[in-house]
């Protein structure tokens, strides 16, 4: 695995996290249909928030592309963007269960936290997230290939 010169050593750590997870989604790569997708934060929300988040509708969005997922409470939908197609189950599960839990709480404030904190893999999927951000913005470095 090529990595790219001038990461500091966190960053590397998170880069080859983000292609080794890269790899397993390649395995698992079939995408849900929205039926699908809202059952899934239906269960999610069974299992985490006790079924109090009540998911309406779930559906892909192709034209969200500074968020991962939006939610509007009143209506209880919940968009994700089509930029999560592909990755690894545990970082949908986590949009999933961010925006379930916007339905009970709105903002970012430690309440909202705490209430994620049932997820047990939101520092990993927000590190992954994290990692995707970072390395689309590494530049393309001529001759990095070995050419
Ligand atoms: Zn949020």
């Amino acid at each position: 695995m090529l990595i790219p010169a001038r990461m500091s050593e966190a960053e590397e750590q998170r880069w080859v996290t983000v292609m080794l997870d890269k790899l397993a989604a390649q395995e698992s790569k079939r995408v849900l249909g929205d039926a699908e997708l809202t059952e899934r934060a239906e269960r999610l929300s069974a299992q985490y928030f006790g079924g109090r988040a009540r998911p309406a509708s779930v559906r892909w969005v192709t034209n969200q592309n500074t968020r991962w997922g939006s939610c509007t409470p009143a209506e209880g939908s919940i968009r994700l963007s089509h930029r999560l197609q592909g990755m690894p189950e545990y970082v949908v599960d986590y949009v999933l269960c961010h925006e379930l839990a916007h339905l009970l709480v709105p903002g970012h404030g430690p309440d909202f936290w705490r209430l994620l904190e049932s997820y047990p893999r939101t520092e990993r999927a927000r590190g992954y997230l994290e990692g995707v951000v970072a390395a689309d913005r590494l530049p393309h470095v001529p001759g990095a290939r070995g050419e």
